[in-house]
């Protein structure tokens, strides 16, 4: 049995719930979703995995340092004990892998800007250069990447890795394309 800890800091919990579902299924394998939202969850949750939703990264770093909460350090702590350790990071869970901002090293080296594909008017729906269905909402966008490329859209980096973890700029929870997913539930085992 596999563990997959989600934060439910914001977004889109629930879509990224069915995907790992989806995903899990399409592997045969059995596995337990904990929902994640204090630092004592984690404590009393062993989990093999991580997925970190997008939403607004503001909103997710006050909601996740705050007293009550302090999920956020947790999981940077948990992350930063082993890069080996998969986590699938979306959108805003990106920005806050490259930006942690909590004086410790980033957990993936790239540059980040927040909302620089425009606002939510300008959200969008492309293929990526590896075909997969790329949904981009108020999305950031990496500067200079050092760590690997994970995937392109028309030659740009919307996706990094480092070890397991990946941190994507889309949402692969909005496309019924259980790739990301997939690998997420394929590197616990
Ligand atoms: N614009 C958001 C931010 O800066 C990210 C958008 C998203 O996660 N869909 O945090």
């Amino acid at each position: 049995m596999v563990v997959i800890g989600i934060a439910m800091l914001q977004g889109a919990r629930h879509a990224h719930m069915a995907a790992i579902q989806r995903a899990a299924a399409e592997l045969s394998m059995d596995i337990e979703i904990i929902e994640l939202r204090t630092m004592e969850d984690l404590e009393t949750h062993p989990i093999d995995a991580l997925m970190l939703p997008g939403g607004e990264s503001t909103v997710m770093r006050l909601r996740g340092n705050d007293a009550a909460s302090q999920l956020l350090p947790s999981l940077y702590e948990w992350m930063r004990e082993n890069e080996s350790r998969p986590v699938l990071a979306t959108c805003a869970g990106a920005i806050l892998l490259a930006d942690p901002q909590d004086g410790g090293e980033p957990l993936v080296d790239a540059e980040i800007d927040r909302n620089a594909f425009g606002s939510q008017a300008d959200s969008f729906e492309s293929s990526l250069d590896c075909g997969f269905p790329g949904v981009f909402i108020r999305a950031p966008r990496f500067g200079e990447v050092r760590d690997m490329v994970e995937c392109t859209l028309s030659g740009e980096v919307v996706g990094v890795r480092r070890g397991n973890r990946i941190a994507l700029t889309f949402h692969p929870e909005l496309s019924d394309d259980s790739r990301y997913h997939r690998m997420l539930l394929e590197a616990c085992v």
